[in-house]
């Protein structure tokens, strides 16, 4: 039985009011429940968030991490410091740093050997772009994406399904298309790292609303959802939780 993980990605956006706000709202709302609630602000509302998540069952995660974990690296936070923090979970090799940043399958892929090093649970980000898709490239994409995985931690690991054309765009995957890739990821991990892959979670990602939530959700390899622009509020974020099935 995989347990659903819901995740809020903020992205640049949020105050310490809004962060507190949100969660005192969330933990109340969910004081108990089925699925993996996590929330993942920017880093300077991490210590803010850890502190009205403690105790509750909302875990804290960053966007991002460095794979280092200390060094001449102006500007990045190594895994370690996370974790005293209290922060639980981090994301990897989101699109919008693999299109925006430089990131690449490499750079991702060692941020998360760190992170899972310092014993942060790894949101690992993979998707094609639409041009990909169109070129009928969508599963080549995910297999070279995932190359390389056989060394990271299965218990640590939960991939995110997040096809970059229905990030942030209002358009969404088919629960079809969801369905397909998320099977694709399945099976491929399944070769690269072995029986533990059938345990995963696999989240799907892009423009998941309340509305359709439920359905995406509902699908066989779909364990939940990386949430972008419909978790900053807090009711909207709250229905996709329901969505993922069992009482909250
Ligand atoms: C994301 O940022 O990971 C994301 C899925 O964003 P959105 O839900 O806004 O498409």
């Amino acid at each position: 039985m995989r347990i659903p993980v819901v995740a809020a990605n903020w992205k640049m956006h949020g105050s310490v009011e809004s962060i507190q706000a949100f969660l005192e709202s969330l933990v109340d709302r969910f004081p108990s429940g089925e699925s993996q609630v996590v929330v993942c602000p920017p880093f300077p509302l991490l210590p803010a968030a850890v502190l009205v998540a403690s105790g509750s069952r909302v875990a804290i995660g960053a966007q991002n991490c460095h794979w280092e974990n200390k060094g001449a690296f102006t500007g990045e936070v190594a895994p370690p410091l996370l974790r005293e923090l209290g922060v639980a979970w981090v994301i990897v090799g989101h699109s919008e740093r693999r299109q925006l940043f430089g990131e690449r399958d490499e750079t991702a892929l060692k941020r998360a050997h760190a992170a899972q090093a310092a014993g942060l649970q790894v949101i690992f980000c993979v998707g094609e772009t639409l041009e990909q898709r169109e070129r009928d490239e969508t599963l080549a994409v995910l297999e070279r994406q995932t190359q390389g995985w056989q060394d990271l931690k299965p218990g640590l690991l939960t991939v995110a399904y997040e096809p970059v054309w229905a990030i942030g765009t209002g358009r969404t995957a088919s629960p079809a298309q969801a369905q397909e890739a998320h099977a694709f990821l399945r099976r491929r991990l399944g070769e690269v790292m072995g029986p533990a892959a059938a345990g995963l979670r696999l989240l799907y990602g892009g423009s998941v609303k309340p509305d359709n939530a439920a359905e995406l959700l509902g699908q066989l390899d779909v364990d939940g959802a990386l949430v972008g622009g419909a978790s900053l509020d807090v009711d909207s974020f709250s229905a996709i939780i329901r969505g993922a099935g069992g009482p909250g």
